[in-house]
């Protein structure tokens, strides 16, 4: 245990070391933790896995009395105090799922200053035997995690938290940090007016995640693809798979499962003790892959997801960053993948159609949706596109996207554009019919289906002109003018309609220009294994022996003491382990992640592994 009175007096640096274990700060997490710890408010943004948790917890170890932190994540409390306690940090939480022993137990502590941080249920602050317990004690300041959910348009919103302000009005004098990864002004305007945060200094991270690779390919066969990248880059490597909807949650699992990768489903639909129990397995063992809607993730905070895919288009850009940002928490190679296809842009755009809500918020719907279209048909570098979205202009080529491993080529697609545009111009002006892309196309290959024959399609005068192009690459030209406004889609039935922009293409007035269509989605090249083989790819063969033997070691260790195995070490430490094992405790305390607690607890057993050997 680290003596508490010697915290008191430490120095930030010297509680990063000897307590987590780590060398040195990242990025402004320093200027964070010293503007708190003399007292001042913060407002935070960092994208997951930049490192918010110690901006608040060192702080709680260097300031008198006890931190108290709030977070909307009730699952996760009992995770955040064991991952704490296994550092030798006294932490706690106060929420629905104690009984009333617990709970006496945790009071006692926070009212004798046993304890450094204390997680609390924002509805927990609403009550008023919780303000008084508080009261009574002595606070080092207010962590509010997750600040985001005080944003009434965001998805998260949790009405609980529009009540925080009040913490400036009862404690006046007590430093509050405010900290979320989600990045637009708007929201960080509302969070700092909501909470009362006016006077509060914002620190903005980069939103970088140099080690996520962003890949975006064409959808062909969703589910064959998914598992051609698990089995060929991920083989026992933990990830998640998002998909829109329940129905394709569930088949997606099974069909994994059937191809024997462990899988666990995850949506609204399951019982709160199934959902329960498969995030629980998923943050506990190893090499898990969660196939779940967007229910699944806020929080989850498993340093070692190795991939997040995704199998139908998220609805912003905002959402596919948060969602792909649950990869390589622990800054090793990750990849995001994200499979779309025509039939993304069409569903997403009726489903705007036929929204509830009033124009302003269609069309806010729209503008969110274009952007994510954007940067998929882009020709240039994803992430500096991505970047340039959340305010980072002028990032170089990352060289670490599929746009800059296999540059796409583009292509003059001003006549293809043309013979599409004018064949849904032709059955709707000529015959007042409207038709999915799909008979379009066929009309274009010239092919006699039932439908072409019963209309008498066969008579349009774009009948068989497009032979030039595969059925996969009209498809490709579709979705690209869809997701360019040249072309839109109407009604229940996805119908193809001529936009106002149509006009400008037909009389050769504006060329387009269009992302040339990959003959096999998953590039070779882009390809090289990655996840678990990455994790050991420059070790040597004896080092990842020694690898393997300190992650069933950890494995064992963890299950032994039920909690998840990242809060023994990460992969990151056992890597660094493995490449140049130690000698002594001495050299073993030099490892980043090697603090003196988990020195004290673990350390004898580690040089035993690596004496086996
Ligand atoms: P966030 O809450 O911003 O998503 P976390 O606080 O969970 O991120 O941190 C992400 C990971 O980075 C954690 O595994 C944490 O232990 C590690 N980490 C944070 N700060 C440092 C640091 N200064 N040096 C090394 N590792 C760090
Ligand atoms: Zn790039």
């Amino acid at each position: 245990m680290v003596s508490p009175t010697d915290q008191r007096t430490d120095g930030a640096l010297d509680v990063l070391r000897r307590v987590f274990g780590y060398d040195a700060f990242r990025g402004v997490q320093q200027d964070i933790i010293e503007h708190v710890v003399a007292g001042g408010d913060a407002l935070v943004l960092m994208p997951t896995g930049g490192g918010k948790s110690l901006c608040y917890q060192i702080p709680a170890l260097v300031r008198d009395g006890v931190a108290v932190v709030v977070s909307p994540l009730i699952a996760l409390m009992q995770d955040q105090v064991d991952a704490l306690t296994a550092v030798g940090v006294r932490a706690g939480f106060l929420n629905s799922t104690l009984d009333a022993a617990q709970r006496r137990r945790v009071e006692a502590a926070y009212l004798a200053g046993e304890l450094d941080l204390l997680y609390l249920a924002p509805e927990g602050l609403a009550v008023r035997s919780t303000l008084g317990l508080l009261e009574r004690g002595r606070i080092a300041l207010f962590a509010i995690d997750e600040a985001h959910c005080v944003s009434q348009w965001g998805h998260d919103f949790r009405p609980d938290y529009l009540n925080l302000s009040m913490l400036h009005e009862r404690w006046p004098d007590v430093p509050r940090i405010a900290l979320t990864a989600t990045a637009t002004r708007a929201t960080r305007t509302e969070i700092a007016t909501r909470l009362q945060l006016t006077d509060a200094r914002h620190f903005v991270a980069s939103f970088d995640r140099p080690n996520i690779q962003y890949r975006i390919v064409p959808k062909r066969e969703p589910r064959r693809q998914l598992l051609g990248l698990l089995r060929d880059e991920h083989p026992g490597d933990a990830g998640i798979v998002y998909c829109l909807s329940r129905a394709s949650v569930e088949k997606t699992a099974e069909f994994l499962v059937a191809n024997g990768i462990p899988a666990l489903p995850y949506h609204a639909g399951l019982d709160a003790g199934t959902r329960a129990r498969n995030q629980q397995r998923f943050l506990r063992e190893d090499g898990l892959v969660m196939v779940a809607t967007i229910a699944f993730g806020m929080g989850i905070d498993k340093p070692d997801v190795r991939f997040v895919a995704h199998l139908d288009l998220p609805k912003s850009v905002e959402g596919y960053y948060q969602e792909t940002g649950r990869a390589g928490r622990d800054g090793l190679p990750s990849t995001a993948w994200l499979a779309y296809g025509l039939q993304d842009v069409v569903q997403q755009r009726k489903m705007i159609e036929t929204s509830e809500g009033d124009l302003a918020h269609r069309r806010n719907l729209a503008a969110h949706l274009d952007a994510m279209l954007a940067l998929c048909e882009t020709v240039r570098c994803r992430r500096a596109q991505l970047l340039d979205y959340f305010g980072e202009a002028g990032a170089a080529n990352c060289g670490n996207c599929d746009t800059c491993l296999d540059p796409p080529e583009s292509w003059d697609g001003t006549v293809a554009a043309q013979k599409l545009l004018s064949t849904v111009y032709r059955l709707d002006r000529e015959r007042n019919q409207r038709f999915g892309a799909g008979h379009s196309i066929d009309i274009l290959l010239g092919k006699h289906t039932d439908k072409i024959d019963q209309y008498g399609h066969d008579a349009l005068s774009t009948f068989g002109i497009g032979t030039e192009l595969r059925d996969v690459e009209w498809r490709g030209v579709v979705r690209q003018l869809l997701a360019e406004g040249l072309l839109a889609v109407e009604g229940d039935y996805g119908t193809l309609a001529l936009t106002e922009a149509s006009a400008d293409v037909l009389s050769r007035r504006r060329t387009v220009t269009l992302r040339k269509e990959p003959e096999r989605p998953l590039s070779g090249r882009a390809a090289k294994p990655r996840g678990a083989a990455t994790v050991v790819a420059d070790l040597t063969p004896a080092a990842t022996g020694v690898f393997e033997r300190l992650r069933a070691w950890r494995a064992a260790t963890a299950k032994e003491q039920g909690v998840p195995a990242y809060v023994i070490f990460h992969d990151a430490t056992l890597r660094q382990i493995a490449a140049e094992p130690p000698a002594s405790l001495a050299e073993l305390s030099r490892v980043s992640g090697v603090g003196e607690n988990k020195l004290a607890k673990y350390g004898e057993a580690i040089l035993a592994v690596l004496a086996e050997g």
